[in-house]
């Protein structure tokens, strides 16, 4: 048996029509059983309306011959024509709300519905005009999902599918004009654009609720791993990363290195310009600290007033990035904080390459590499792990102004205030 007699020479299209509505009218039950409290409520709303209207519109098509022409033909025509408008529109705009294509689909219906209505005169043109408004709404639609360059896979999919629609229904239209057929007759030209429109009602319901899942997964995950004030990873987030980055690296025998920065006596900001104003301040530096980096670098806020970067690089380029950030925010102001004397300290752990550690071990080092940098007086970049005797030299090499109390840490100090580096002897 040949899939064209499989498909068409039992077709019944007014069977057809009354399963396209009652496909129409479970998935609006479905989605009205959709508990979503965020702003997706109204886009469901949209969605569903349109399917009722097109489920009736169906339904007045199924009954030609039973009812009035001026219901079955136009009200019916006119009716489906704005609900697709209306159900593309509400696809499109899942993603991003798109007012321009909106304005577009709904001209089209309008503007086809005046045409329709003056110019469809026999069963042939009923079906002709009404096949070409269709096959022109979805062909609008599918090329504002097809143009949106990062759309996901189950967007490209479900513009081919408006594809599809489009090119059946222009197969529609032109058998519909040439040979003069009706609503219910069915050859293959005609009842393809049927059975694929058939199909997108079944379908199109499961498309739009995973189109929604996908915004809503990809709110919760901005949500998960985004500081939201300073827009970059938070605490959780960071660690994760860097774990993955550490293990990475050390499967590759790479060095890493990791900074832990600290923005000096923050608590001042806050006492004298208010808290509003700090956290304008922790906003412009993450801004400065970020444009000191690489794209590759992982930046996160893990606290309060600190920030980590995991690099990968041994402690000497570390220290060069570190004192990039350092400068970075130095003079920074906002506009309720004028006189703002910002700075940071910065502590740097490294892993040599070939050796291994946890990032909760380079994290440890890191503070305390913070911690001999505040002891040391603020704003300078320290890198753990040397003797105090070192300090002391290099700290006296680099012109800095001396410790306030002798440092007990292993510690040493690789910047000054002029951000001259000090080579590690
Ligand atoms: P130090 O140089 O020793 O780091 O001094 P500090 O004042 O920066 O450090 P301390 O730990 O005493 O104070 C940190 C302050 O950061 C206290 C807290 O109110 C403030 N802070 C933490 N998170 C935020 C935030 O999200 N917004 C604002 N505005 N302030 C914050
Ligand atoms: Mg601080
Ligand atoms: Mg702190």
């Amino acid at each position: 048996m040949s899939l064209s007699v499989l498909f068409f020479s039992t077709l019944d299209v007014r069977t057809l029509f009354r399963l396209m509505s009652l496909a129409d009218f479970v998935v609006c039950l479905l989605l009205l059983g959709y508990r979503e409290t965020g702003t997706k409520q109204r886009l469901i709303r949209r969605f569903v309306c349109a399917r009722v209207l097109h489920g009736v519109a169906c339904i007045l098509i199924s009954l030609r011959g039973d009812i009035s022409s001026l219901v079955s033909v136009y009200v019916a025509n006119v009716t489906i024509f704005f609900s697709f408008a209306l159900e593309v529109s509400t696809i499109v705009d899942t993603r991003e709300h798109r007012r321009g294509v909106t304005r577009l689909l709904f001209g089209v219906a309008t503007l086809g519905s005046v045409v329709f209505v003056l110019a469809a005169t026999t069963p042939g043109l009923y079906v002709g005009y009404a096949a070409i408004i269709i096959s022109a709404l979805f062909g609008i639609a599918f090329a504002a999902l097809a143009g949106d360059g990062e759309g996901s896979r189950l967007q490209r999919i479900i513009a081919g599918f408006y594809l599809l629609v489009s090119l059946a229904f222009l197969m529609r239209a032109y058998a519909g004009f040439g040979a003069g057929m009706g609503v219910f007759d069915a050859p293959p030209a005609l009842s393809l654009g049927l059975l694929v429109m058939f199909g997108y009602c079944v379908g199109a319901g499961v498309g739009f609720l995973l189109l929604l899942k996908e915004d809503v997964d990809r709110r919760l995950l901005v949500a998960a791993t985004i500081d939201s004030l300073t827009g970059i990873l938070n605490r959780r987030a960071f660690f994760e990363a860097a774990r993955e980055r550490l293990a990475r690296a050390a499967g590759r025998g790479e060095p890493a290195s990791l900074l832990l920065v600290d923005i000096d006596h923050f608590k001042r900001v806050n006492d004298t310009f208010g808290h509003p104003a700090g956290d304008e301040v922790l906003a412009a530096v993450t801004e400065r600290l970020h444009r000191a980096l690489r794209a590759h670098d992982l930046f996160g806020r893990v606290g309060g007033e600190e920030f980590a970067v995991l690099l990968p690089e041994a402690e000497a380029e570390a220290i060069v990035v570190a004192e990039r950030m350092r400068r970075a925010v130095r003079g920074l102001t906002t506009p309720a904080t004028s006189h703002l004397d910002c700075s940071v300290s910065i502590g740097c752990a490294s892993i040599a390459a070939g050796e291994r550690a946890t990032i909760e071990t380079l994290f440890r080092r890191g503070d305390a590499g913070l911690y001999a940098a505040k002891r040391a007086g603020r704003n300078r970049v320290v890198a753990a792990g040397a003797d105090l005797a070192t300090v002391e030299m290099t700290a006296q090499m680099a012109g800095m102004p001396a410790a306030p109390r002798p440092l007990d840490g292993a510690a040493l100090s690789f910047a000054n205030e002029e951000g001259r580096g000090v080579p590690r002897p």
